[in-house]
């Protein structure tokens, strides 16, 4: 019996993990500037909130959940997205009567999905998201948007495209749809079965479906843009104009859609255009939900946020061929002869490593020529050597591996000498 990890999933191996911390820590530093504080929801929720928060007519609601019965008798699901979840604990923690709204919320962990394996596209994966419920202050959107683009320009990457538009408001959509059935209805049959049944439920979505992308009407399709009402148009505008000021670039697309009834106003995506990423190149979609948390039972409290995994991050990062600059310096490592040796060495890495300092040792009794080739594999500074008459001398020879100078040093100034060469 030979077992692997599941289908879509990966282990994340030392040589990666490194990656992600660096990654991780980009992300934490910037919500620590941009003021969004971290939410931790559970893995799994009712089955039920995803229907409702993500929705029923979604490729994610229909086709990509993992869901299950547990030993109760509940529908439970693992979560695909992490916007419900925080909507759901928004609501349930009464944090609309919260004085400073929005509440500027982070999040960062597993989402679990059942799709088809392909590069940049796993069953499970890693989100970063933050959300800001309770403004529709177009400034927000723009924060928003400017904190998801500088996480890109932090780890390094370089291209990068923005691309917006907006879904109006109620009456645009209302409007837009009527305009979209007339279109679509007389060759509804020229589509996928998904396409047809989405021309009554929410023919919005037929815009973003990934079979019929190459159909003529696709493109001539009514853009939203033009349905766009006085309001939606100014708001559209201001978002625009505080990007601007912000100095982020960005394209407008008319056709980019979040099929939803409560999304509307402002939708974004992030975009890799460096070449070899392959078919997959959208890095991060986000957008404004007006109508989510009163769908999740609370009061009107209009939202925005958006949603990256840090898989396709990395994947960017490879594809223009650019390094993180991750440390993981192993600072010392002590060769030890014998037993007495080896008891001083247990001691000497415990003060060490209080002192911050990174100490590895020999827990196979390598010959010493072998512990120095581990040393050297490990990339360590220091090599320290403990010999017999190293502990008679109450010394220990340390080693600069760079410049090959070695310098007997008393134990008792063995961290001094460390942290001040
Ligand atoms: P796609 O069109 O690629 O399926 P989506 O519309 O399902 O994307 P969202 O639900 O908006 O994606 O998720 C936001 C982000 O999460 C995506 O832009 C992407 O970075 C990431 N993401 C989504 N699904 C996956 C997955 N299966 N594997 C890795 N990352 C994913
Ligand atoms: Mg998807």
């Amino acid at each position: 019996m030979s077992f692997k990890v599941p289908r879509g999933t990966q282990d994340i191996l030392p040589g990666q993990t490194e990656k992600w911390q660096k990654v991780e820590e980009i992300i934490r530093h910037l919500c620590h500037v941009y003021r969004y504080q971290e939410i931790r929801t559970p893995i799994f929720e009712s089955t039920e909130l995803f229907q409702r928060g993500v929705g029923d007519t979604t490729d994610i609601v229909q086709k990509e959940m993992y869901t299950f019965e547990d030993r109760g008798g509940r529908s439970i699901t693992l979560r695909p997205e992490g916007t419900a979840s925080v909507v759901r604990s928004y609501v349930e923690h009464k944090m609309f009567g919260q004085p400073d709204q929005p509440v500027k919320l982070s999040y960062m962990g597993p989402m679990f999905r059942y799709e088809r394996q392909q590069a940049g596209r796993y069953r499970q994966f890693v989100q970063f998201g933050v959300e800001a419920i309770g403004s529709k202050d177009p400034a927000i959107d723009a924060e928003v948007i400017a904190l998801a683009m500088n996480v890109y320009a932090a780890a390094g990457l370089k291209d990068i495209k923005l691309v917006i538009n907006s879904l109006g408001d109620h009456e645009v959509r209302t409007k837009h749809r009527e305009a979209l059935v007339k279109h679509f209805e007389p060759h509804i049959h020229e589509f996928c079965p998904d396409c047809q049944s989405r021309l009554k439920k929410n023919p919005l979505r037929i815009l973003d479906c990934k079979m019929d992308r190459e159909h003529p009407l696709m493109a001539t399709a009514p853009a939203l843009t033009d349905y766009l009402n006085e309001g939606s148009a100014s708001y559209f505008d201001q978002v625009k104009n505080y990007l601007d000021i912000l100095g982020i670039s960005y394209e407008v697309d008319p056709n980019l859609v979040r099929g939803l009834d409560y999304y509307n106003h402002t939708t974004f995506e992030i975009m890799s255009t460096a070449e070899g990423l392959g078919a997959i190149t959208t890095l991060c979609g986000g957008g404004r939900y007006n109508g989510l948390v009163e769908e999740i039972g609370g009061p009107e409290s209009p939202g925005i946020g958006f949603a990256m995994s840090i898989e396709r991050l990395l994947l960017a990062l490879e594809a223009e061929g650019k390094e993180l600059n991750t440390e993981n310096q192993l600072d010392v490592f002590i060769v030890t002869m014998d037993a007495d040796s080896k008891r001083k060495a247990v001691e000497l890495a415990s003060s060490f490593r209080a002192k911050g300092i990174s100490t590895e040792i020999d827990y196979s009794n390598r010959k010493m020529k072998a512990q120095m080739k581990a040393a050297d594999r490990q990339g360590a500074k220091w090599v320290i050597v403990l010999g017999e008459q190293e502990l008679a001398e109450n010394v220990a020879s340390v080693k600069n591996m760079e410049s090959g100078n070695q310098e007997k040093i008393p134990f008792h100034d063995l961290v001094n000498y460390l942290q001040t060469h």
